[in-house]
């Protein structure tokens, strides 16, 4: 694994948990040598898990979406900036530059990349692994959901079947390079 695409939550937050382990994956993904791809934006955990990358020599690309299509503003020093046209562009161009995907703590945006990426791993599209960094318990009622979903019968797989899910930055990524 080579490159690592994070969703992550580009506004600011109350709790100084979230933006300890954006910063800690950060500098984790450096240390391995493994390229941090991202949505480019300079706030909240995104300008976090950056910073810390690049702080500890990492390399981080950015992408981002055309200034009319979103108005957060583009980190100033990235190692590669790509802008793209549109939201759907922006998720396609970041999937083609990963080798794995990890959502942490985050919005709708977030969410929402999340499921694409997931959706895809389903389908078979991709052979990707896809995470999730559980920091204080954020997604537990997302991943209780997704467990009534297949007792009810809509969803064949238990999510924790696919979705490599842990509390801790490093002990996510040693799961996802023994499963890449
Ligand atoms: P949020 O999790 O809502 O703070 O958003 C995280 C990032 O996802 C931000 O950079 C948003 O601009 C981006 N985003 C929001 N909606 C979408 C979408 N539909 N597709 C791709 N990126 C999105």
């Amino acid at each position: 694994m080579r490159s690592v695409a994070v969703f992550l939550g580009a506004k600011k937050v109350r709790n100084p948990a979230y933006k300890a382990a954006a910063v800690e994956l950060g500098q984790l993904l450096a240390s391995k040598e493994i390229t941090l791809v991202y949505g480019g934006s300079n706030t909240g955990l995104m300008g976090s898990i950056a910073d810390a990358a690049l702080a500890a020599n990492g390399k981080v690309i950015g992408v981002s979406v055309d200034a009319l299509a979103d108005n957060e503003a583009p980190h100033p020093q990235l190692t590669e900036l790509h802008i793209t046209a549109n939201m759907h562009e922006r998720k396609s161009k970041m999937a083609k530059l990963a080798d794995g995907f990890i959502s942490m703590a985050g919005g709708i945006g977030t969410l929402e990349e999340f499921f694409e990426v997931y959706t895809w791993a389903r389908l078979g599209f991709h052979q990707k692994p896809v995470a999730l960094l559980n920091t204080n318990h954020y997604f537990d009622h997302m991943l209780q959901f997704l467990d009534h979903a297949k007792r009810e019968g809509f969803v064949d797989l238990h999510a924790h079947n696919q979705i490599i899910v842990d509390e801790d930055p490093g002990s996510l990524l040693t799961k996802m390079l023994r499963r890449a």
